[in-house]
């Protein structure tokens, strides 16, 4: 039996009156920027969401960058942000001039570990940056009174982690931005790049659409120097449209995920451990050893798999002028010699994920 490793176009299919129709009339109003679809997928959103306050722009890495600038982070300060993500959120860090510092994660959760982040702090340190990986929150209480501990600002990255809440309340709403990204394989994905800002304070928001669309107050007045990084007209059409179904999407995501975890952890495998709180599911992630082999044997029964991710970001080349080496992350370096992430998607079958779970039982090694 084949089994993608995500079925976008299964999506597609069901969806495709609706998105047909959303688009055309992207093209009858010609509305293409900055007008009402834009504006109704941020009212979508932040309700969905159950974010306050909410932006639109052009993909989850530009969201990273307006956020760090709108923070006032640029050369000179330094970011805390895990070694295990993915390289986008290091890379918006540079972009505004400042220094990414690494550190470790946790074993059981895959979240940025606040002892490993205590012990990179120098007097240049401005903001703190965890991720929600996989769609895992993290336990953004904690993060506060770190961060408050050492006055320091809070970004989170929530490109994998929508509709995900840490205790009790929506990602992206406990510092001063959370930043998500619409890719085509995240939860909740557009058809090309896009990207949000969500934040709870109405200032913040507003000086990051201010950022965002050239430090305009009027057509063309200019209160400072922004850029470009605005959400297109018929992606909000687009993402509208699917925003409606991403409350459902999750909820299949997360019973995936249940009947994995079911038929690998009582075999001993070490799964994502969500007791804290609910996981999303971007990706389902399960630790093995003879990882190179178990993704051989179900590639050829049809079934794809992926490293998320293979090379933490101490060990990419990009790093390598920063002065990192192998061996100062422990857990998240061993983490990714040992991850696979196995197919979730809302449109799988039980009769595909049965078919992974007996493939990958029938090889894989604790
Ligand atoms: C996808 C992703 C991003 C970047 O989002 P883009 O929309 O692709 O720019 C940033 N951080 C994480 C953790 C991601 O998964």
């Amino acid at each position: 039996m084949k089994v993608p490793f995500v079925d976008l176009k299964a999506q597609y299919l069901k969806l495709k009156d609706e998105i047909h129709s959303a688009i055309q009339s992207v093209l009858e109003d010609q509305k293409f920027i900055q007008g009402e679809h834009s504006k109704k997928f941020e009212n979508d959103f932040c309700q969905i969401h159950g974010a306050t306050f909410g932006l639109g722009c052009s993909n989850g890495t530009s969201a990273l960058t307006a956020c760090l600038r709108v923070m006032g982070i640029g050369v000179g300060d330094e970011v805390i942000l895990p070694a295990n993500t993915f390289f986008a959120t290091a890379e918006a860090v540079v972009e505004v001039g400042a220094t990414p510092v690494l550190c470790d994660c946790e074993a059981g959760t895959y979240s940025i570990d606040l002892i490993s982040a205590e012990s990179v702090l120098t007097a240049k340190t401005k903001a703190i940056l965890p991720v929600h990986l996989y769609g895992l929150p993290v336990d953004m209480e904690n993060v506060q009174r770190f961060a408050e501990t050492h006055n320091l600002l809070i970004l989170e990255d929530c490109a994998q982690a929508h509709l995900a809440k840490s205790n009790g309340k929506p990602v992206g709403s406990f510092g001063e931005f959370g930043t998500f990204s619409f890719y085509p394989g995240k939860n909740l994905g557009a058809y090309g790049d896009a990207g949000f800002i969500t934040s709870s304070s109405q200032v913040n928001i507003e000086r990051a659409r201010k950022y965002i669309n050239h430090g305009r107050v009027e057509k063309y007045e200019h209160d400072e120097f922004g850029t470009n990084f605005r959400m297109d007209g018929i992606q909000a059409a687009i993402l509208s449209v699917k925003a409606k179904y991403i409350s459902d999407w999750t909820k299949s995501r997360q019973a995936v995920a249940e009947k994995y975890d079911n038929a690998l952890k009582n075999n001993g495998f070490k799964v994502i451990e969500n007791k804290n709180f609910e996981c999303v599911y971007h990706l389902y992630v399960v630790e093995v050893s003879n990882r190179d082999q178990v993704i051989e044997d179900l590639h050829e029964k049809g079934i794809s798999s992926g490293i998320h991710y293979p090379i933490p970001l101490n060990l990419q080349p990009a790093f390598k002028p920063l002065g990192y080496k192998g061996g100062e992350f422990p857990v998240a370096e061993s983490a990714a010699d040992r991850i696979l992430s196995l197919p979730i998607y809302p449109e799988i079958s039980d009769e595909m994920m049965s078919c992974v779970a007996d493939q990958f039982l029938s090889v894989a090694k604790v």
